[in-house]
């Protein structure tokens, strides 16, 4: 299952308003800190470890707390983080929809299964650490000839390289 291009484009449009309203640098050295200027924190969870590397819930009226397995990689964390964040734009109405905002009491979201809402998520986090007009700058700085160096890609936006490699793919600069 995918998501359209119209989806994708919206995502991408809201996830550069969120860097702009927040002044977001890109690429993201400190996801904590972005979280924290938003009003949530990052909290460490140990039990987390085989439904789901993270999972957000709304904490008061204002503020959230995303909660991350400690055993992934520095690179899977960021996704991860961003991902949960994907669910508090699109899917809690967090400063966007009042309404919706109320009724997440006693909701949480993960990072888990394949569920239209979790590529929606995946797709937020992925144009959050890598919009697009940046990843071609940077793709295009470490090409030569007609070679990518994804790794390389993957370093400067702090993120996996599976995570740089499908950023290119979906954005069609990269084969599949
Ligand atoms: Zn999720």
């Amino acid at each position: 299952m995918a998501i359209n291009n119209y989806l994708k484009k919206l995502i991408n449009d809201l996830a550069m308003e969120v860097i702009n309203l927040y002044e977001i640098s890109i690429p993201i050295s400190d996801i904590d800190l972005v979280v924290e200027n938003m009003g949530g924190r990052v909290v460490e969870n140990p039990s987390m470890t085989s439904i789901s590397d993270g999972k957000i819930r709304k904490l008061g009226d204002s503020n959230f707390e995303i909660s991350v397995s400690p055993f992934q990689t520095e690179e899977r964390r960021n996704f991860t983080i961003a991902h949960e964040l994907g669910h508090l734009f699109l899917h809690m109405g967090f400063n966007s929809n009042a309404e919706r905002w109320n009724q997440q009491d006693s909701i949480s979201y993960y990072r888990s299964g394949n569920s239209e809402l979790e590529y929606q998520s995946n797709e937020f986090a992925a144009a959050l650490l890598m919009p697009q007009i940046e990843y071609k700058r940077i793709m295009d700085k470490n090409t030569e000839g007609n070679i990518v160096n994804t790794s390389a890609v993957a370093k400067h936006f702090h993120v996996s390289v599976d995570a740089a490699a499908n950023r290119g793919k979906w954005l069609g600069y990269l084969e599949w």
